[in-house]
């Protein structure tokens, strides 16, 4: 792409580092300019219009011109329009969400501790494991397990937690202390002749062996997505989570669920806690929480991790933890706000309705020549690329696949993303039947041209 000097992607390219991108492809090619929203689209600086099929990063719940979060962020903003919460200092619209965050909650939670991006929820939740065995006098009991594939941030310590090659290469990362169980996906991780279950069984065994292996007064907690999103949208198999839990309460492991993007109605149900039966002693929670349209995570804690901080606070001081803007009355409001639609409308009753038209969208396409599997639930999907179907040998890395079926998804008026070899849709919760078709009759073409493509490139 020849840039325009002083056009705003040569601007971009001499001034930006952009996240997760390949900064040595951008600088030659430069960056895709989004100018504006409008329901579940979004369009270029070229006036081209884009279905988001990734609801942003799997956050635009609502579309992208809800005028009711906008007039709710401007009304705080007139009234107060920052505030912190620490030395005790509280604000009306972080009260009220607070309330209403644990009236939704899946199993009785205590309190919500706010903050502004996932990462940051999943960081407090690690730090909370470490002082809550502290303060039962349990100090060796610090180890965490995540899973392989798992995501669960950026920062040094949810980098940590996240079970992806790309997040911990040449960072130095994972930190001590942080341990990486067996990733639930059936369709790559599955053996020969063995069912769902049986895999589910082995997951938990192999759970279990780790734990005795580490010692288990040396674990202190679980973290789990409750559907693995960005490790490609893995589905745990049936029973997997009743086989889980039952080794973590069998050695006092913390359960914490990560509601990111579960959270809100993504899978049919409020949380994937309520659809997969989780009982967290923590969740944390973000994207969906405001809509995308602010900045802001909350993490939920129970009784016993609370009582754990009451206890510490009163021995050896104040409860040092907390950021600038947790509890922000700007994103507290708009939160608020996007709640109350949540409610109003029906959301979750809303993805229930549409949610079978998606999936049976997706899953037809589960017989194009190049998809070894297209696996989802409720409003998520992935759709697994591979060279052969019958031995789900994956495409050659270096071709990447899945980004070039992105870009043809692009030309044909979707933004998606491709994770390794995947294809991921996380549409907008407020999509309707007929955008569904939409959104897949692109995908389709794309898929098209990407096989047209690759035939080309395998006969050369
Ligand atoms: N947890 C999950 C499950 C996520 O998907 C993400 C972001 N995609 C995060 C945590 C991190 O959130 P953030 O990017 O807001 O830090």
């Amino acid at each position: 792409m020849t840039m325009r000097p002083n056009s705003i992607e040569a601007r971009d390219v001499a001034s930006v580092l952009h996240p997760y991108t390949n900064a040595a492809a951008h600088r030659a090619e430069g960056p895709m300019v989004i100018a504006k929203g409008d329901g579940i689209y979004v369009f270029d600086t070229d006036g081209n219009r884009y279905i988001e099929g990734l609801g942003g990063l799997f956050c635009a719940s609502l579309g992208f011109s809800e005028e009711r979060l906008v007039e709710a962020a401007t009304r705080q903003l007139r009234t107060l329009p920052f505030y912190h919460t620490f030395g005790g200092k509280a604000n009306e619209p972080g009260v009220e969400l607070a309330e209403r965050l644990l009236a939704l909650a899946p199993v009785p939670m205590s309190k919500v501790f706010f903050a502004n991006s996932g990462s940051e929820a999943n960081d407090t939740a690690m730090k909370l494991v470490w002082y809550y065995h502290n303060a039962i006098g349990k100090p060796k009991k610090k180890k965490i397990i995540s899973r392989q594939r798992a995501y669960h941030g950026v920062t040094i310590a949810s980098a940590s937690l996240t079970g992806l090659p790309n997040n911990h290469r040449d960072f130095d990362l994972p930190i001590a202390g942080v341990l990486h169980t067996d990733c639930p996906g059936f369709y790559r991780y599955g053996l020969p002749g063995e069912t769902e279950e049986a895999f589910a069984t082995r997951c938990a065994e192999s759970l279990e062996q780790l734990i005795v292996c580490e010692g288990p007064d040396t674990v202190g907690a679980f973290f789990a997505e409750p559907l693995m999103a960005s490790g490609g949208c893995i589905v745990p198999p049936p029973t997997y989570y009743e086989k889980i839990q039952a080794v973590l309460r069998r050695y006092d492991i913390l359960l914490i669920a990560d509601e990111v993007i579960c959270g809100f109605g993504r899978l049919g149900t409020m949380f994937g806690s309520d659809s997969f039966g989780l009982e967290p002693d923590m969740m944390s929670m973000a994207k969906q929480l405001s809509a995308g349209y602010q900045p802001i995570s909350a993490l939920m804690i129970n009784e016993k991790v609370y009582n754990a901080v009451v206890k510490e606070s009163a021995e050896i001081g104040t409860f040092g933890h907390g950021f600038t803007y947790s509890g922000h009355p700007v994103a507290c409001a708009v939160a608020l706000e996007t709640l109350k639609i949540y409610e109003e409308r029906d959301i979750v009753g809303h993805v229930r309705s549409v949610m079978p038209r998606f999936q049976s969208r997706l899953s037809a396409l589960g017989d194009h020549p190049l998809v070894g599997e297209a696996r989802g639930r409720g409003l998520i999907g992935t759709l697994e690329l591979v060279r052969d179907k019958a031995s789900k040998e994956p495409f050659d890395a270096a071709l990447g696949i899945a980004a070039h079926a992105g870009k043809r998804a692009q030309v044909h008026g979707v933004i998606t993303r491709a994770l390794g070899d995947t294809v991921n849709l996380c549409p907008p919760l407020a999509i309707t039947e007929a955008e569904i078709d939409d959104l897949f009759d692109c995908i389709t073409r794309a898929l098209d041209d990407t096989h047209e493509w690759i035939g080309g490139r395998i006969s050369a």
